[in-house]
């Protein structure tokens, strides 16, 4: 592994070379390392992986609630639904082959009303109409299967749901996409791109040394050299480029292409919540019944790998892709406690404990499910105008679980 260390004025002499790297990949969340991964393997590649960390995978790739998703909630003709139930198959088959922690725990949604009941219909109907596997589990079995979960109106059943170890998963992207020759530039943030033009066909990009200013994600402002790079600083040569930059995808996307194609990024903040008492543990993942409208799928209960029960998140909208910590406010806590007791009632409130948080990559304060108004789905082009410009924003839930068909949908767009 090594960071970008070469300079322009070792580039820029010979009239015919070759660029330097065939791909470049800027971000090592699991969505560009397997994208990085998959490039690589194309028979000729060389694909360079750009992270402005020390390490791979620090953003929200690990900051989530590593759950492999069905594609319950997206809607028939959606992205997010497609690369879902892709995403889905291949995360189970990979990490079967590659030794990744993952269990296949199956998933819950609680309704305590006649109306929540209407909207587990809804989503019933959905997976029955696309195939997925889904039931109405009856009121006796829910009670022997689950004695601690509360669901006064009734349960869905979602079987093929799982969890992963994300941490697992990015470490094996990352060591299969290094042993098949691909190289990774850790601590480069991307200060600059410029695109391909007349007399130059190569795509440039810049990267500052470890710990100077990254741009700022929200600009909406192009990158002028005096801003973001100086035609002496360090910059390698790609013949395409794929933006894979989680929350700071807007911020590249601004970069590249004229104002009137401009992206703001939007934040929401999901805070989690620790439980500290081995009961009650339920074997499943609990969810509340979606609310139409909501930024993400309510306050629910997933386990990790280690068992451990974790309630979350939350949505909350806030201005910065870097307010990481989790939020202290007794509001939201309260909030939260409501939620859980609603499925949870026998938890001891006193052993919930704030965790960690995690921001999803928004286009618009929009919901991040198909029923109900404003839905916001992936967005992956092949940026006309631009080419050999892959563009990936808004990646949020479930990008985890979509990430290895998202990887196939990147080579589809460059290779056929
Ligand atoms: C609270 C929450 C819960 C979620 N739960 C789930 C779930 O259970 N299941 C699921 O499938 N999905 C879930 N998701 C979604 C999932 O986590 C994301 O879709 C996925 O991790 C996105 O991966 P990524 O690689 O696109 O982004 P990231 O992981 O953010 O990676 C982007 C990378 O780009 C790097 N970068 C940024 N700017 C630059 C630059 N200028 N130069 C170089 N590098 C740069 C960053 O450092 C980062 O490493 C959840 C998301 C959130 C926030």
């Amino acid at each position: 592994m090594e960071a970008l260390r070469h300079s322009a004025r070792s580039f820029s002499t010979s009239a015919c070379r070759q660029a330097d790297f065939t791909h470049a990949v800027i971000g090592a969340g699991a969505v560009g390392l397997a994208i990085a991964r998959r490039l690589q393997q194309v028979d000729g590649a060389r694909v360079v992986l750009i992270e402005k960390h020390g390490i791979v995978g620090s953003e929200t790739s690990s900051r989530n609630s590593e759950v492999i998703h069905a594609g319950l909630y997206y809607g028939k003709e959606s992205l997010k639904t497609r690369l879902c139930l892709q995403g889905k198959e291949m995360m189970y088959d990979y990490c079967k082959r590659s030794n990744v922690p993952h269990m296949n725990c199956g998933k819950w949604v609680v309704a305590q009303s006649e109306e929540q009941m209407g909207e587990l219909q809804k989503v019933h109907d959905f997976a029955k109409s696309i195939d997925i596997p889904i039931r109405f589990v009856p009121k006796d079995e829910a009670k022997q299967r689950e004695p601690d979960v509360r669901a006064e109106a009734g349960v869905l059943e979602s079987p093929t749901t799982g969890i992963v170890d994300s941490h697992g998963f990015m470490q094996s992207l990352h060591g299969d996409f290094e042993d098949v020759g691909g190289t990774t530039a850790l601590a480069s943030p991307v200060t600059r791109v410029k695109a391909p033009s007349a007399g130059d066909p190569e795509w440039k990009i810049w990267t500052a040394p470890p710990g100077s200013t990254e741009p700022i994600p929200s600009s909406p402002t192009p990158q002028a050299p005096e801003q973001g790079g100086h035609e002496d600083d360090t910059f390698i040569t790609a013949e395409t480029i794929i933006n894979s930059a989680g929350l700071y995808a807007c911020g590249i996307n601004n970069m590249i292409l004229p104002p009137a194609r401009h992206r703001t990024p939007f934040y929401a903040k999901g805070t989690y919540f620790s439980y500290s008492k081995s009961y009650p543990r339920p074997s499943t993942l609990v969810y509340p019944a979606p609310v139409p409208g909501h930024g993400g799928l309510g306050t629910h209960l997933t386990l990790d790998m280690a068992g451990r029960v974790r309630f979350g998140p939350d949505v909350e909208w806030v201005d910065s892709p870097n307010d990481l910590a989790p939020t202290p406010n007794s509001e939201r806590f309260n909030a939260a406690l409501k939620d859980i007791k609603s499925y949870l009632p026998g938890i001891d409130t006193e052993a919930v404990a704030l965790d960690y948080a995690g921001i999803r990559p928004k286009l618009g304060k929009l919901g991040a499910v198909a029923s109900g108004k404003g839905f916001q789905d992936f967005y992956i082009e092949m940026e006309e105008g631009f080419d050999g410009f892959v563009n990936l924003l808004g990646i949020e839930s479930p990008g985890l679980t979509s990430s290895l068909a998202i990887a196939e949908e990147v080579h589809r767009m460059l290779y056929k």
